[in-house]
């Protein structure tokens, strides 16, 4: 499939699967460059046409002398792919139920089930204070902020961005999706379970093990997904 229309369907899994909505980004490495990489111009995602695909070098500079308006925040995906050479993919969301797990001390993001063992980690937190000072409006708009968040991110599959949102990364664009997908759901599961009391989380083993059985089961879930937006489109 076309890189762009690819990263069509991206957009609109995304949308559909509610981990995105007027907000929110999803980009992919150009495979032909790596030094360049695909997003939308400014547009909320579902609404993303192949059309509407710009392609930009890892500094965030649109390339091609192309004018239009990008989005604010594409800083957050050139600076993670040039630290980070084994993503292929990136999305950047706001999806609701993984803010508590970076506005909380002492709560991490960890995984509860086997379709999120990639969280493995716990996730850290990026701290925008930390890299802006106090003086800052929560938003990646700049390639130091963007370096920053990459440096949060280190080798890990997903940040969370304290009173904002997240980033999480994948070897390609259904990875990524597949990634962004699960983390929200167990988000909402780890949520549930912590009322409920004390919870066991898949231990470091158990979760490397289910997350190399994952990995051969994401086009399952690529082409179901893809299935149900191709469908409503
Ligand atoms: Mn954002």
């Amino acid at each position: 499939m076309d890189l762009n229309e690819e990263l069509v369907l991206a957009n609109r899994i995304l949308y559909e699967r509610g981990v995105v909505d007027g907000f929110g980004h999803v980009s992919v490495r150009d495979v032909r460059d790596p030094e360049r990489f695909l997003l939308a111009r400014n547009i909320a995602p579902a609404l993303v046409t192949a059309q509407d695909v710009m392609a930009f070098a890892l500094d965030g500079a649109a390339l091609g002398g192309d004018s239009r308006t990008p989005y604010l925040e594409r800083f957050i995906h050139g600076s993670i792919y040039r630290v980070r050479p084994d993503v292929g993919a990136v999305v950047h969301n706001h999806s609701p139920a993984v803010i508590p797990f970076g506005v909380v001390a002492g709560v991490t993001l960890r995984p509860v089930f086997h379709m999120s063992s990639f969280l493995r980690g716990p996730v850290p937190v990026f701290e925008i204070r930390d890299a802006a000072g106090p003086d800052n409006d929560m938003l990646v708009r700049d390639e130091s902020l963007g370096d920053a968040l990459a440096a949060s991110l280190g080798d890990n599959p997903m940040v969370l961005m304290r009173g904002h949102g997240s980033t999480t990364v994948g070897r390609s664009l259904p990875e990524a999706v597949f990634r962004a997908v699960y983390a929200e759901v167990n988000a909402r599961l780890q949520a549930e379970a912590m009322r409920m009391g004390e919870v066991t989380f898949l231990s470091d083993k158990e979760a490397l093990r289910s997350s190399a059985a994952n990995a051969g089961q994401i086009a399952r879930a690529w082409e179901l997904w893809s299935r149900a937006v191709s469908v409503s489109s």
